[in-house]
């Protein structure tokens, strides 16, 4: 039997405790006790989700998400500010097509 590679957190990089839901959608991320416990996601998926999803502001978001960006700017190291320069960068840039 082949050994699986270590399992990383998907939003800090530590060893992962297994792999979860995510609060944002159908989608699972590997995260470690400490991200799981404030409920942080991998930030650049949550950055393009809330400038898709939203506006680029912190008005336009409930709550609860209010919630995850503030715990996912933090375990990224980041300010709720910057959070939000990243969002509306991320909103500006022209829609890719396939
Ligand atoms: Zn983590």
């Amino acid at each position: 039997m082949t050994d699986l590679p270590a399992l990383a957190c998907e939003v800090c990089g530590s060893p992962a405790a297994g792999v979860f839901s995510s609060s944002l959608g159908a989608i699972s991320f590997a995260y470690c006790a400490a991200c799981n416990a404030v409920g942080a996601e991998p930030y650049g998926l949550t950055v393009g989700y809330v400038a898709t999803c939203c506006d680029d502001t912190p008005d336009a978001v409930a709550e609860w998400l209010s919630d995850v960006v503030a715990a996912t700017a933090e375990r990224a190291g980041k300010t709720v500010a910057e959070f939000w320069a990243d969002v509306k960068a991320e909103a500006a840039k022209p829609m890719e097509t396939t």
